[in-house]
């Protein structure tokens, strides 16, 4: 079995120094391997299962049993053989879990695309599947899945789309000591809206903040420093929301776009867009927007180029907001921050003659921004 050999081996590596694993080659291999035994434990709590064995224990399930014997929580109990089921169907991604170079969360999202609409599909596309799995950062491949399954299954995901909106919920109350608890579930587009403007909110607050604690200290702040903690700006952010609501006149006109829906190509060939913030959509979900939307004409052209109509935006130049669609967060390879908290920076400077045009642009969070003279990012495409 291998087991005898195995426990030898870990034994060695837990009687060993942390540190020696803490440098950046040893680090990644040490995540690969953990992921190579974590297939091998689900590729077993699969074969467990379809054993039958723990019914003799008078366990309803193979789940139950686990959960019971291994001290597991039963959602702990039920991925493992949830896993292990969707192994028996997807040889590849056995392989790719087993060789170490997908993890069980990849298993996870492409499992839940088993279903009786896509099944033709899914045996078809599964090496594409994979092959975007090994390559792509963890969040662009959920989003090249969620593109995936609106082609395989567009009924399923426009009812899905549908049932998501049904769940929104806001729930504020008034508790303890006249505290206020709150609760909200938001669909993508609704989500969206309030973040976006919660963020950008935020942002201001944030300006505010650096520039009196930059003023008091007569230098650059750190960020403890600040008199607020994020969540305290957030919601104070909020606050101000309901504050600058209150003192809009009800017939004012909307100042700008409240969300950027990005429709490409496949659109007109098949069915798919994708809100500016990342999360792929069912054009139906869009219907209940049409009447209060703005719309923005881009077009994504070969090569990654996006034009925009020039009248579309008030607030930036074209050549700006066609940055922003294209790259949509800060494009460093280990960063996410949603584009409205980027800026626009040239890739090749402006003082060494770069022009600003969409091609020599890129967005960078502020973070990033700074650094970005320290070292070439990675090519990530996706
Ligand atoms: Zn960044």
């Amino acid at each position: 079995m291998g087991l005898e050999a195995l426990k030898e081996a870990i034994d060695g590596l837990v009687g060993s120094d942390a540190a020696a694993c803490a440098d950046p080659e040893a680090f990644i291999e040490l995540e690969r391997l953990a992921a190579r035994l974590d297939a091998h434990l689900s590729a077993a709590a699969g074969a467990f299962d379809a054993s039958g064995i723990w019914a003799d224990d008078g366990a309803r399930s193979a789940p139950a049993w686990i959960a019971t014997r291994c001290r597991l929580p039963r959602a702990e109990a039920r991925r493992q053989v949830r896993r292990g089921r969707a192994l028996r169907h997807l040889p590849l991604v056995a392989r790719a879990w087993a060789s170490g170079e997908i993890s069980g969360s990849h298993v996870d999202a492409l499992a839940a695309l088993c279903r009786p609409h896509t099944e033709a599909a899914l045996e078809r596309d599964e090496p594409l599947l994979v092959r975007q799995a090994r390559r792509l950062r963890f969040e662009h491949f959920a989003r090249a899945l969620a593109y995936w399954e609106q082609h395989a299954d567009p009924e399923g995901t426009e009812d899905a789309e549908m049932a998501r909106r049904e769940r929104r919920d806001v729930f504020l109350a008034s508790s303890f000591e006249g505290m206020w608890l709150g609760r909200m579930t938001l669909d993508p587009i609704s989500g969206a809206i309030v973040s976006t403007e919660l963020d950008r909110l935020e942002q201001e607050l944030f300006e505010e903040d650096w520039g009196k604690a930059k003023a008091e200290l007569g230098r650059e702040p750190k960020a403890h420093e600040l008199w607020r903690t994020p969540p305290q700006r957030r919601a104070d952010a909020l606050v101000e929301m309901a504050t600058r609501s209150r003192s809009t006149p009800a017939d004012a006109r909307r100042p700008e776009p409240l969300f950027s829906v990005l429709v490409g190509w496949e659109t007109l060939a098949g069915r798919i867009c994708q809100l500016a913030q990342g999360a792929a959509l069912a054009p139906g979900s869009l219907v209940p927007w049409l009447d209060r939307a703005w719309l923005e004409r881009a077009v994504f052209e070969p090569g990654g180029r996006v034009e925009v109509a020039a009248s579309a935006r008030l607030f930036t130049g074209g050549t700006r907001r066609a940055i922003e669609l294209r790259d949509r967060e800060c494009t460093h390879p280990y960063c996410d921050e949603p584009a409205a908290r980027c800026q626009a920076d040239h890739i090749i400077p402006y003082s060494e003659d770069g022009p600003t045009t969409q091609e020599n642009g890129r967005l960078l969070c502020p973070f990033h921004n700074r650094l970005r003279n320290q070292r070439p990012p990675p090519d990530d495409s996706g």
